[in-house]
């Protein structure tokens, strides 16, 4: 197999990052950009300079949930992040389209590339950086393992998949790339009765902490199917969710 630390590209001479962290998943809507967005928040509101750089090329979510809808400028220097309300540095391929509803209609070297240049063009100066991993184990998300030089990922699940086998193909990938698992997010754990407060756990209970624990990483968190939340990211204004699932993994990246 490849060297994988031989494809590792630099980081814009003029940028700073902190920490890296991936967010992946076995597949897509199970709440990857969702989980991104609540650990980027998280993290700011601690009172960290944080970025997200969207990887998920093909099915960029960050921008909207943020309510961000201007393109990114640039000059020699490198790309600027497009800044959110709350100063999260963002950069995803709809902040560089002439029309946001535009397909990225693109094949893998391309999308590959576009990642690559996130990284090393992009005028980031932040502690954290969360990438919004391309969901699966496809080549864009090979190619994002290793190009960019990730501390750690979080896997984000949803309990109704066949979660073992996603858990296992994720750390499986994570160990051949030779980076740290910090452990899962269970999303849409469960539903809580708006009356009587009751959890409901529509797809049964803790099959994501059974995946977990055979893998022996930890269960970061379970966060419950929220109409707020969903409301917030279609409003663009996710930045005023409430709510704390996220603060143990956000604990985890303090190294606490
Ligand atoms: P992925 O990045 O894995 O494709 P998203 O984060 O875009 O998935 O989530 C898919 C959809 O489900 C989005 O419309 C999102 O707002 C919604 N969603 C995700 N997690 C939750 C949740 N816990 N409660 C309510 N809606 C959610």
């Amino acid at each position: 197999r490849q060297e994988p630390q031989s494809l590792l590209k630099e980081l814009n001479p003029a940028a700073r990052v902190g920490k890296v962290y991936g967010v992946v998943s076995g597949k897509g809507g199970v709440g990857k950009s969702m989980t991104t967005c609540q650990l980027a928040v998280t993290m700011r509101r601690r009172g960290y300079q944080v970025g997200v750089l969207d990887a998920d090329v093909t099915g960029p979510s960050i921008p909207k949930a943020f309510g961000l809808h201007q393109q990114a400028t640039g000059s020699e220097a490198g790309m600027n992040p497009v800044l959110t309300r709350t100063g999260i540095q963002v950069m995803s391929t709809n902040l560089l389209l002439a029309n946001e509803t535009d397909p990225v209609i693109w094949r893998g070297p391309v999308i590959s590339g576009v990642v690559q240049q996130f990284w090393t063009d992009v005028l980031w100066n932040c502690d954290y950086l969360f990438v919004d991993m391309p969901p699966g184990t496809g080549d864009v998300s090979l190619s994002v393992f290793q190009s960019i030089p990730l501390d750690g990922i979080l896997i984000v699940a949803s309990p109704q998949e066949l979660v073992s086998m996603v858990v296992e193909k994720a750390v499986k990938m994570a160990e051949m790339m030779e980076v740290p698992i910090l452990g899962v997010v269970e999303n849409m754990s469960y539903v809580a009765c708006p009356d009587c407060g009751q959890h409901i756990h529509l797809f049964g209970q803790g099959k994501t902490r059974e995946a977990a624990e055979r893998h022996s990483l930890p269960l970061l968190a379970e966060m419950p199917i929220d109409p707020a939340l969903a409301a917030l990211v279609d409003a663009g204004d996710i930045e005023s969710f409430e709510g704390s699932w996220l603060d143990g993994a956000a604990d985890r990246l303090e190294g606490k």
